[in-house]
């Protein structure tokens, strides 16, 4: 994304995180988002995140670019006391700012350990060696302090890597010291989600709309993202005042809304199972799910959400054709005639495991994850959802591309959808359906 409007260097940041284990794929660099989240909240833009192992050269040109591109350096980690921690020695070597013992900090270190009854190693004397004319950010859950440095009129300023002394710090010191001038403006956002179009046929519909908003003014920028069975529309709009950037975003929202209608699930932030939940709510409803290839990852979605035991009732995985029979009642001769991927044997999970758990509605999912399986005339991705209540029945059958994990994904989705489709009274969006497999007579109301 280009951000919207252009944010002047001084109010634009680099993030550099310092560590050679983020690097390797276990550990995650978060302090990033965290860090950036913050700087958008109080309109600076970030312009780029970068992560270096512990290696003082390549920390040093790294810091260098940033220092001349943007007017706000943060970097975190590589602050502990032992020798892999370089980031203080390197960044006062770039700023040419001598590192002098701090008094201060060295005093509260040796407090923390003396509060717990041990002596200050002396490694630790490092963590009290601040640049010159730097100003000095406690640390109350750490030994090492953050740090401050207005150079030039740029500023850097260095965090702890642990995310837990980091995002204190942040929020008490940085925000505010930074907060005060961003006053003037602030990037906004708003997420439409849409379920039941591909990514390339709301590209087609959405641009000639978020091409006209990039000439507005203030312009909104739109970003398209997308997961299995989901494509998303990230709106940004940089304004100063809150109640503006809201009106301008509600437009902006109801505008993709009369395109997309009903293949829009929310614009409030919240998930497809939230959505689906608060639906069942609404109606003091309870649903049931019985899942095949999805292996519980549909229920799984749906009790992710605080308070989902008002309405989830009982959730089962059928996964050999003799459960889907013992378990659910789904007949022998259904199972024989269609084979266990057919709209007929979901349909029969899904009265089954509505019958079983006297639910209100009932999703049932089976399908061909891959990578064996398939056939011709089901090929791998190959998925049939049905979903029923007392009084109406939605069933499809799907072909969903990419490898197993992404086919799961996409059921799981897909499930949920139609689960909200049917409570609203809508037809599913159409994507990633098979032409012609539908029998006219399949949904019922
Ligand atoms: P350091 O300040 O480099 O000694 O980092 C201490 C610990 O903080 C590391 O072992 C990580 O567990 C954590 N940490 C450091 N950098 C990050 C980061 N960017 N995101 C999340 N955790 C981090
Ligand atoms: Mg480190």
């Amino acid at each position: 994304m280009n951000g919207a409007g252009a944010a002047s260097a001084s109010r634009r940041a680099e993030i550099i995180a310092v560590g050679s284990e983020l690097l390797v794929p276990p550990r995650q660099d978060t302090n990033s988002l965290f860090i950036t989240e913050r700087l958008n909240d109080i309109g600076v833009e970030v312009g780029s995140r970068t992560i270096v192992g512990d290696d003082g050269a390549s920390l040093a040109s790294v810091l260098r670019g940033a220092l001349e591109r943007a007017g706000i350096v943060v970097l975190c980690g590589g602050l502990g006391p032992t020798q892999d921690d370089l980031t203080r020695d390197v960044v006062a070597e770039v700023l040419g700012r001598p590192l002098e013992e701090d008094l201060a900090v060295l005093a509260s270190i040796r407090q923390r350990f003396a509060a717990r009854g041990a002596r200050m190693p002396e490694i630790n004397r490092r963590q009290a060696m601040v640049p010159k004319g730097a100003s000095v950010m406690m640390n109350p859950s750490g030994t090492a302090p953050g740090l401050w440095i207005e150079d030039g009129g740029r500023l850097v300023v260095l965090l702890p890597g642990p995310p837990s002394e980091l995002q204190p710090m942040f929020e008490r010191a940085v925000s505010e010291r930074l907060g005060p001038s961003a006053g003037a403006e602030r990037l906004h956002r708003r997420t439409i989600r849409i379920c039941g179009r591909t990514e390339s046929e709301v590209d087609e519909a959405a641009s000639p709309i978020y091409r006209r908003w990039l000439s507005l003014d203030p312009p909104i920028t739109t970003t398209v993202l997308t997961a299995p069975g989901q494509v998303e529309l990230h709106l940004v709009v940089r304004v100063a005042d809150a109640e503006t950037a809201q009106a301008i975003l509600d437009r902006a929202t109801a505008e993709m809304q009369r395109i997309f209608g009903e293949d829009v699930f929310s614009a409030d932030g919240r998930t497809l199972e939230r959505v689906v939940g608060d639906l069942l709510r609404e109606r003091g409803w309870t649903i049931a799910v019985a899942e095949s290839c999805t292996g519980g990852l549909l229920s799984a979605r749906l009790t992710d959400v605080p308070g989902s035991s008002d309405y989830v009732s009982f959730n089962v995985v059928v996964y050999s054709n003799a459960a889907k029979i013992r378990e659910l009642g789904v007949p022998v001769d259904v199972l024989a005639a269609g084979g266990a991927v057919s709209e007929e044997v979901a349909c029969a999970m899904a009265d089954g495991v509505r019958r079983r758990a006297g639910a209100d509605l009932a999703v049932g999912v089976t399908g061909i994850a891959g990578p064996g399986g398939g056939s011709e005339a089901k090929p791998v991705g190959t998925t049939c959802i049905a979903v029923v209540t007392r009084d109406a029945r939605l069933v499809r059958t799907f072909r969903f591309p990419g490898v197993r994990t992404r086919v799961r994904l996409f059921g799981a989705q897909l499930g949920l959808d139609l689960a909200r489709r049917i409570m609203i009274g809508c037809s599913p969006g159409g994507a990633f359906e098979i032409a012609g497999t539908r029998s006219p007579a399949a949904d019922a109301r």
